[in-house]
């Protein structure tokens, strides 16, 4: 794992003062990192009987996209307000940096299918929250949710588990 670890760049100062970015584009470029990721991210889930990912933006994309044609089930992207062309349902959420809103395609899961949430990193969860809220709005099961970087300080993935749904995630940064 510490080569997963190892190729996590940290950015200080970004995107203001006194926050450390952990920036997964290194992890993505480096073919082992990024292969070894997402085995590691689909590991967790083999029996799970998943239907559908929801990847969010934008690096949910990415990993989200890996992780579904790895366990050969479809995606379905949740994105920042005003991006999907179809008609939606939106959630407003609070982030680490600000406030914002995501949207998913109203009929951009079935009301039958088993999903799993890919992001990259889980910090006071309420991304991951809001994308819950949404699929269940939807009509869906939310069966678990599957990210890189845990930031365990915040308290992210146990505002989720208190949801109702188990949090994996490979590596925790202080
Ligand atoms: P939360 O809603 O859990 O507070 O924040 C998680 C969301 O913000 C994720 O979508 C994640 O991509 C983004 N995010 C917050 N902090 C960081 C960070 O340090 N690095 C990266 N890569 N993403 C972050």
């Amino acid at each position: 794992m510490d080569f997963i670890r190892d190729a996590i760049r940290t950015i200080p100062d970004y995107p203001k003062k006194g926050i450390q970015f952990r920036d997964v584009t290194t992890l993505l470029k480096d073919a082992r990192a990024f292969r070894a990721a997402v085995d590691q991210m689909v590991m967790p889930w083999a029996g799970a009987k998943i239907d559908k990912v929801a990847g969010i933006e934008a690096r949910g994309f990415i990993l989200g996209g890996a992780v579904a044609h790895q366990l050969s089930v479809g995606f379905t992207p949740i994105r920042k307000k005003g991006k999907l062309p179809h008609r939606t349902l939106i959630e407003e959420y609070e982030l680490e940096y600000g406030s914002d809103a995501i949207e998913i395609h109203v009929d951009g899961v079935d009301e039958t299918d088993r999903v799993l949430i890919v992001d990259d990193l889980i910090a006071t969860g309420g991304t991951a929250e809001a994308a819950i809220n949404l699929l269940r709005r939807a009509g869906a099961d939310v069966v678990g949710a599957t990210f890189v970087i845990d930031l365990p300080d915040l308290g992210g993935a146990k505002r989720i588990e208190e949801m109702g749904v188990p949090v994996a995630s490979l590596v925790a940064f202080e």
